[in-house]
């Protein structure tokens, strides 16, 4: 056995976390310089293109909205002592937060605090996209520690007219089918939700830019709802090319893997992505589509309703540290990064290979016998089987179902099923597609 694949599997789990650790200090939002120099970042590793879209732009139903930039916050006591300080951890300051520099008393000051109260040792993720407001993040215990005195507020930001941003790579492929990867990058210091996709993503976009491809790949690195919408309307002509997709997201926590159908429910890419988690024989969770979540909300919106699954470990929302400070370089796990690579790249594996065909008998059962195929599968231990994946095989080469898909629904291995390929395309009773 040789030891280089564990070798490149540990140099991956590193260079994942160091990127991670890279990315972790910035502050994104929904626009702004943050934004801009991770997808700066991103395109050390692959040629992003970027895209600025201007603030009051209409798109579908919203509007891109102002710009938010931050240089610095702060609350300080009457002494001049910092006691929340944005250069330290920028989740203190709610994202999107409106420019203030006041002074004043502890029960104002208390309007504009969030924290805690079950974990008062974390600080809490706080946005203010849509509403403008200001207001802090801090310990529970700390803001039960505060006494009367006059506090002054600063949060150096600017709100206004700009743009939003975001990234995309398109590679080429054989084919003009598209497979969708999109991710969202729009979360300040948080690690599992949002830097565990955005490492995660770009790797894989790195590897498929290294391949030779059937399909062509679009990455999309976007921020979570707006970023999609954004994209949505803008490309709407070039929809119908997608014939697969996944969100990723929370992919960081050695957890089960957590797999949302599209909303279709059954497309290639839900029927492969879950024959994957099958035969890798990993923790597995499959969910059927709900419009909650992150971007697959958008992508299976009723107007769209594309192939699009969300893949993830510990689904949105069901662990503790999810949204707070707790969401940090300790709290994830260097080998779920990679595993979670590996799945998502077999399940790209699998689309590449999962080829279809079509039947050139459709009408009626071809007869086998005459063609000599009984004779290349009698004497057979598996003859029958093997009958019955001919069987399979010509019924659903149809054009519309994949050699994976049939796969699934006959509960045929795919080794009898290639076999019986081999056979037909051999007596050319079917052809690839
Ligand atoms: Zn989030």
């Amino acid at each position: 056995m040789t030891p280089l694949l564990p070798v490149i599997f540990l140099k991956m789990e590193a260079e994942l976390y160091k990127y991670i650790t890279e990315l972790y200090p910035i502050c994104r939002s929904i626009t702004g310089d943050g934004t801009r120099e991770t997808l700066r970042l991103i395109s050390r590793h692959i040629p992003l293109e970027m895209h600025e879209v201007a603030s009051g732009t209409k798109v579908l139903d919203w509007e891109i909205p102002k710009e938010w930039n931050i240089k610095d916050a702060f609350i300080k006591n009457s002494k001049g002592e910092k006691i929340v300080d944005f250069q330290g951890l920028n989740l203190h300051v709610v994202n999107y937060s409106t420019p203030v520099h006041e002074f004043i008393d502890l029960a104002t000051l208390k309007k504009h605090l969030f924290s805690i109260p079950e974990h008062p040792e974390w600080i809490p993720y706080r946005t203010s996209y849509y509403d403008e407001t200001w207001g802090f993040c801090i310990r529970h215990d700390q803001l039960l520690g505060l006494r009367e005195d006059t506090y002054e507020v600063l949060i150096d930001s600017i709100l206004s007219a700009g743009s939003l941003t975001y990234g995309e790579l398109y590679i080429p492929g054989k084919n003009e089918d598209e497979f969708l990867l999109s991710t969202h990058i729009c979360h300040p210091s948080l690690c599992n939700d949002n830097l565990s996709g955005i490492a995660v993503n770009t790797f894989l976009a790195k590897e498929m830019l290294r391949s030779d491809n059937r399909y062509s790949y679009r990455f999309l690195f976007i921020p979570a709802t707006i970023g999609a919408i954004t994209w949505l309307s803008q490309h709407e002509k070039q929809l119908s090319k997608i014939k697969y997709g996944l969100v990723t997201s929370l992919l960081g926590l050695d957890d089960v893997f957590t797999y949302k159908r599209s909303r279709i429910g059954n497309s290639a890419i839900d029927r492969i992505a879950e024959y994957v988690l099958k035969t890798s024989n990993v923790p597995r969770n499959i969910l059927d589509f709900i419009p909650y979540g992150y971007d697959e909300r958008q992508f299976c919106s009723p107007g769209f309703n594309l192939p699009v699954g969300n893949i993830s470990r510990i689904p949105y929302g069901q662990y503790p540290e999810y949204h707070t400070s707790a969401d940090n370089l300790n709290f994830i796990s260097k080998k779920a990064v990679n595993d979670s690579y590996k799945i998502i790249r077999e399940i790209i594996r699998q689309v590449e290979s999962s080829k279809k065909y079509i039947n050139l008998f459709p009408k009626g059962e071809p007869q086998l016998g005459r063609r000599g195929l009984y004779d290349s599968i009698g004497g057979r231990n598996d003859s029958k089987q093997l009958q019955m994946a001919l069987l399979w095989v010509l019924n659903y080469s149809d054009g519309n179902y994949s050699i994976n898909d049939i796969s699934d629904l006959s509960g045929i291995d795919l080794k009898l099923l290639n076999e019986a390929i081999q056979l037909l395309l051999s007596k050319k009773m079917i052809k690839e597609l």
